[in-house]
């Protein structure tokens, strides 16, 4: 069996014309992957430890892997319950292709342990009737919020945070340009093309390329379509959601990725909190009309069909 997997920096970030004189920047590894946090202004390394030491403790409440985490051993608050009332919201809003709770049947993917097989259909309907809670589809987004929030409390300036491909702003530039994000091309290119947004807002990609094996020649990722157990498999080899929260930032770009471009659209049309970009597997690039997308060549959707 081939074995592949990406530690992915999901987004290049291009900061534009922000000054590098009262940066703060610091490297963490945590939950499972690379993460560059840079913030401006004064009290900013106060607050680059604040916000690294938030993320450690997200991960030691929710990780899936350790065994010593709080929810491993069923001891969550009640506010940390909340988050998986407002994860099950989420999957009524997304029609169930958003599932917080599929860590059975990607145990049986190998999906945590990158011990990875192909389950047999027996092992996936067990997985999937285990209905155990996973948030892993939506844990940096909710990151990325809550460290907008400290960094506010903070009173930093401003900042960007790239969670592992989840890209959080902070606040906005003093010369009044904005945040450009670059989104990854799926396909390995330099980047596919870069979303502006202003202030504080989450940016976050869900793609096949992120994390996957592969057996016989097939790619098998780790975004699973909650009806079947199986990697989705709607046409999309990547989804950006823009959002001003995270959470639902994170959730959705999981969600549209299931749903496939048509299904996608139809949420967005019934929503007016997000925008979002999709790439298809054939390589083209449609972007809804708030995205602000540049550097490449898309259909836009329009809010009227
Ligand atoms: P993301 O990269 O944000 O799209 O999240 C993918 C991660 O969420 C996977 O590694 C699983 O832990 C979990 N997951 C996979 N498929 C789904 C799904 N359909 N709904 C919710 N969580 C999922
Ligand atoms: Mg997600």
């Amino acid at each position: 069996m081939k074995r592949l997997i990406c530690v992915f920096l999901a987004a290049v970030l291009l900061c534009g014309c922000a000054p590098a004189d009262d940066r703060v920047q610091q490297t963490v590894f945590c939950m499972d992957t690379v993460m560059d946090l840079q913030v401006w202004g004064e009290g900013a390394d106060a607050a680059v430890e604040q916000v690294a030491s938030l993320l450690r403790s997200l991960e030691s409440t929710w990780s899936v892997t350790d065994a010593s985490s709080a929810l491993n051993q069923d001891t969550l608050s009640v506010a940390d319950r909340e988050l998986l009332s407002c994860a099950e919201a989420m999957r009524q809003r997304t029609g169930g292709t958003f599932d917080p709770q599929l860590r059975g049947v990607m145990e049986q993917w190998g999906f945590y342990t990158k011990e990875y097989r192909v389950p047999t259909a027996d092992q996936i309907s067990q997985g999937l009737t285990a209905h155990q809670w996973d948030l892993g589809a939506v844990i940096k987004g909710y990151a990325g919020q809550l460290a907008a929030q400290e960094l506010e409390k903070l009173g930093a300036q401003w900042a960007i945070l790239n969670l592992g491909g989840n890209v959080q702003t902070y606040g906005s530039k003093p010369d009044g340009t904005p945040w450009q994000i670059a989104i990854q091309d799926p396909k390995g290119g330099e980047y596919l093309g870069v979303v502006s947004v202003y202030g504080t807002k989450s940016v976050v990609t869900s793609g096949d390329y992120q994390r996957y094996f592969e057996e016989n020649g097939v790619r098998y990722h780790h975004i699973l379509d909650p009806e079947t157990g199986y990697p989705a498999d709607a046409g999309l080899s990547a989804v950006t959601v823009i959002c001003g929260d995270g959470f639902t930032a994170d959730a959705l770009s999981t969600a549209l990725f299931v749903m496939g471009l048509e299904e996608g659209t139809a949420l967005w049309r019934e929503s007016d909190d997000f925008e979002a970009v999709f790439v298809l597997t054939t390589g083209e690039v449609y972007a809804t009309e708030g995205a602000a997308l540049s550097g490449c060549e898309y259909e836009v959707i329009c809010r009227e069909d």
